[in-house]
């Protein structure tokens, strides 16, 4: 009787599973497998919240396998270091014939599969489960994108005529087994408040692309509203493909999906930024080590000071868009995209201190993290990264305060001390008790970073 493994990573789901499907068409007998990694979380800067989330979705995903006669196993493996020996005993103990995954773009990744596929001789089969691969798409004369415009356009021709065609649950491998449960492998945070269930996560997608997809372009710059998915932990994991969220959005939405004004339009733009990232960390795998992507941005004097990035992480800088919208990271482990650009451009822009001091701290926070978005995220309010805008784009913290929370409502839940206080008031307050003046002069921390970058030029 012949026996595949299905290697897990971050795609913990059953359905549009492409590994899965082929391990159960071309085997008789299929097992699950995960290796937790601890210390690579640790060096990857992996949130408590995200642990917790991934531990539920492990479940989940366990109970899911366990009802098609499939046992997932969780391996210990500490390390991406230890995978691959780790790999090899797994297959002996269970005398696997063939692991199947799916690829995955980031450089240790690559470095893992690529030890693995050695120890296996033949015996491991990566496949593609991208919206738009990174050996799929690149300009006419192979180079890859660097500019996102022109990259979002060669994907929806591509999508076009190659539409996702979303893959079916698989047959029960055997009679229902009971499912194993995954041991706590760290410090945790409550994930509760976001699903983890794969049915959970496709009723969320459905009810976005039937009653919010068309409002997005309007909604998605507000954080008082539900205007976006807020499926980018789901996503993250994989509990969904992004397939399935275009396959969805089609079936809701039909043809104004390729309509790039129409709220169904800019949300499936927002799916190719993912997708966009992910190709800049496989083809500049200098950003996945901590490189700007722009190298002569590399030489820019950034600060380190510490005084300043506590008042930021905390939410005590005296811009209350900005203190809002890093406490909601704090309580929610995930913060509005617009703020995510906000709280990003203040750290760079008007405090100076470097944008990988950042960055670290969202993956800290974060239960949706995504090193390749989250990198890409960075460099973009940087201006170290692929954003095709000059430098000299600043974001003034008050005015977009005023333009995306005009009546303060956000500001108002995240940061109480407001809570009497409307408008322009609300937006510029003056130091209260409990409340701190702005810690710096938004003008003049303007003109420093026009220097920083033009003393660059120079
Ligand atoms: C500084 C910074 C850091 C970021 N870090 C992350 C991160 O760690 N993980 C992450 O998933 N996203 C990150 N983003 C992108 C974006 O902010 C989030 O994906 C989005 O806020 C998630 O909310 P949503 O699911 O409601 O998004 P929706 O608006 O509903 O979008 C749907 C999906 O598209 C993808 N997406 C949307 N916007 C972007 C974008 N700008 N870049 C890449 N993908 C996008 C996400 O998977 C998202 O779930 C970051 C952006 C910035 C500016």
């Amino acid at each position: 009787m012949s026996i595949a493994a299905v290697w897990f990573r971050n795609d913990l789901r059953c359905l549009d599973h492409q590994a899965l499907s082929e391990a159960c068409k071309q085997h008789e007998q299929v097992r699950g497998v995960y290796f937790l990694c601890p210390a690579q979380l640790d060096e990857h800067v992996t949130a408590p919240m995200r642990r917790h989330f991934l531990r539920r979705a492990l479940d989940e995903l366990a109970a899911q396998l366990a009802a098609l006669g499939i046992p997932l196993d969780i391996v210990n493996a500490w390390h991406f270091r230890e995978v691959p020996q780790a790999l090899v005993g797994y297959c002996d103990k269970f005398n696997i014939d063939e692991v199947f995954a799916h690829r995955e773009w980031l450089v240790d990744e690559i470095r893992r599969d690529d030890a693995c596929a050695a120890a296996l001789e033949g015996r491991f089969r990566l496949l593609d489960d991208s919206l738009t691969s990174p050996l799929q798409i690149s300009k006419d004369d192979g180079d890859p994108y660097k500019v996102f415009t022109p990259f979002s356009r060669r994907c929806r021709d591509h999508l076009r005529q190659h539409f996702p065609q979303c893959l079916r649950r698989p047959k029960t491998k055997g009679e229902p087994i009971e499912p194993s449960t995954c041991p706590v492998f760290g410090e945790e945070v409550s994930s509760d408040d976001w699903a983890a269930s794969e049915s959970e996560v496709l009723a969320q997608l459905r009810r976005f692309c039937s009653k919010q997809a068309g409002k997005y372009k309007e909604r998605r710059d507000l954080p008082s509203e539900a205007g976006t998915s807020e499926l980018s932990p789901a996503l993250a994991l994989g509990l969904v493909s992004p397939q399935q969220c275009l396959a969805r959005l089609y079936s809701e939405c039909g043809d104004t999906i390729w309509d790039t004004k129409s709220g169904p339009g800019t949300w499936f733009n927002e799916l190719l930024w993912r997708d966009f990232y992910r190709h800049i960390a496989y083809h500049y795998p200098r950003v996945v080590m901590g490189k700007a992507f722009q190298p002569h941005t590399d030489h820019i004097a950034w600060r380190y000071d510490q005084d300043d990035f506590d008042a930021w992480r905390e939410g005590r800088t005296g811009f209350p868009i900005v203190d809002a919208a890093m406490r909601q990271l704090k309580e929610r482990g995930w913060m509005h995209n617009r703020l995510r650009m906000i709280t990003a451009s203040f750290l760079c822009k008007d405090l100076h201190i470097d944008w990988r001091w950042g960055e670290k701290h969202f993956l800290a926070h974060l239960v949706d993290a995504d090193f390749a978005s989250n990198n890409g995220g960075w460099q973009w309010a940087a201006s170290t990264g692929t954003d095709a805008a000059p430098y000299f784009r600043i974001f003034n913290p008050t005015t977009q305060g005023q333009r995306f929370d005009p009546e303060g409502k956000f500001i108002r839940q995240y940061v109480p001390e407001l809570a009497g206080l409307s408008g322009k008031a609300l937006h510029q307050p003056p130091a209260l008790k409990n409340y701190p003046g702005p810690i710096v002069d938004h003008s003049q921390a303007r003109q420093i970073s026009l220097a920083l970058f033009k003393d660059l030029a120079d």
